[in-house]
């Protein structure tokens, strides 16, 4: 069963104050915070399992190399990927995009076209201007509308047998909207175009199946499911990973080096150049197996019922506006009150102990279309409360009266 109070327990970091008042985390959609039983990971292998791995004959190095592998495999089996191989092992979500844009390089031509949504995080769109630049492809943008929602009829318009590329995000990290990734991945691949999902809002509340999905590239990072940051993943079908040229040359990506040639190692370590970040990895599958334990099924249930509690209760204050209101959200919220810089706002939330994100969230485009400089923007995670909700109503009431 399902229990708030008990789940709580387990991050350290929900007791502590801040300004003196009990903290409210709000900024999930940022990072998420950390359970004890992933810090307890991170612990014991520093404390009795560091070394490097894939090198040394010695224990330390076998036992980490061990951990690391089986970090690997929790993650294909959450994703459902069908071999491990085609897990790598990256930095985060902008290492994996830049990874795949990079090799995509090789592939495209001046006639070529990629297609991105409005609805991108800013690690979405650079990555695929910079690609254009160096062949001359053309970039194409589903466009968003009121709702915050892709307007679907024009990607249909959008695919030509042009299309080489397709990326979207399964969920905006700005506005919480949950894309039709189904039918874009399946339009897509009529016009025989590679699709990349950007699972890094959506992963922490929905688990997806590569393979069910049929999808070519998805990737995610740890530390918003849970897990440290600067650890993340690539999925790639094996095909596409085999294709794709290696994105850093250094050491464990190698098969054989001379000076006339070098050649790459078989996949995974092909783009796994150098010591990675062998703890994280570790702490990524720890961190999973906590998310697995709870289950994703009811961290989606719980969160939308706070997704409900918050928006119902929001909308009451007078001159508040929310952006973003699709029917198919994730626990975000982003709004503006009337007059108020949403900066304001947020620094008055903060003085209460309450943590929320301000600015344009890394989409700027998205404030843009609905000409506001920024939104204040609170996320909700599986280990928030309908009481913090509370918390959040009268903060902002608050910085209402003051500010106005
Ligand atoms: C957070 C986020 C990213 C970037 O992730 P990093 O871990 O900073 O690399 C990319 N896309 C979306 C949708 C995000 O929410």
């Amino acid at each position: 069963m399902f229990n708030v109070n008990s789940i709580r327990q387990d991050f350290p970091i929900l007791s502590r104050k801040v300004h003196g008042k009990p903290l409210v985390y709000f900024d999930n959609a940022a990072t998420s915070q950390t359970p004890k039983q992933v810090i307890d990971v991170i612990v014991e292998y520093y404390s009795k399992h560091n070394a490097n791995i894939h090198r040394g004959v010695h224990a330390l190095s076998q036992e980490a190399t061990d951990l690391y592998e089986q970090a690997r495999k929790k993650i294909q089996t959450h994703f459902n990927a069908a071999k491990s191989h085609e897990i790598i092992f990256t930095s985060g979500t902008t290492h994996s995009i830049n990874l795949v844009a990079n090799g995509f390089s090789n592939f495209l031509g001046k006639n070529d076209e990629i297609i991105v949504s409005a609805l991108e995080h800013h690690s979405n769109i650079v990555p695929w201007q910079m690609l254009c630049e160096r062949t001359g492809a053309k970039l194409k943008v589903i466009p968003m509308n009121n709702e915050g929602e892709l307007v679907i009829s024009e990607f249909d318009t959008l695919l030509s047998k042009n299309t080489k590329l397709v990326f979207v995000n399964h969920v905006s990290n700005a506005l919480g909207t949950v894309n039709p990734i189904e039918y874009i991945i399946g339009k897509a691949h009529e016009v025989g175009a590679a699709i990349l999902i950007d699972g890094a809002q959506s992963s922490p509340h929905i688990k997806p199946d590569v393979q069910a999905l049929d999808v070519d590239f998805y990737v995610a990072s740890a530390h918003k499911l849970c897990g440290p940051t600067g650890v993340g993943m690539l999925y790639g079908k094996e095909e596409w990973l085999k294709k794709l040229p290696p994105y850093q040359g250094g050491g464990e990506m190698i098969a054989e080096v001379t000076f006339e040639k070098t050649t790459y190692a078989d996949l995974p370590h092909k783009f796994e150049a150098g010591t990675p970040n062998i703890c994280g990895g570790i702490a990524f599958g720890a961190a999973l197996d906590y998310m697995n334990n709870i289950g994703f099924e009811a961290i989606a249930a719980y969160e939308q019922e706070l997704l409900d509690y918050a928006t119902k209760e929001l909308l009451m204050i007078d001159g508040l506006k929310i952006y973003g209101t699709s029917e198919h959200k994730t626990a975000v919220i982003s709004f503006n009150l009337e007059g108020i810089h949403p900066y304001d706002v947020g620094t008055i939330l903060d003085q209460q102990g309450i943590a929320v994100r301000t600015g344009h969230h890394c989409a700027q485009p998205i404030m843009d279309y609905y000409n506001i400089p920024g939104t204040v923007r609170a996320s909700f995670s599986f280990y928030n409360t309908k009481e913090e909700i509370d918390a959040l109503v009268s903060g902002v009431k608050k910085a209402q009266r003051m500010l106005s």
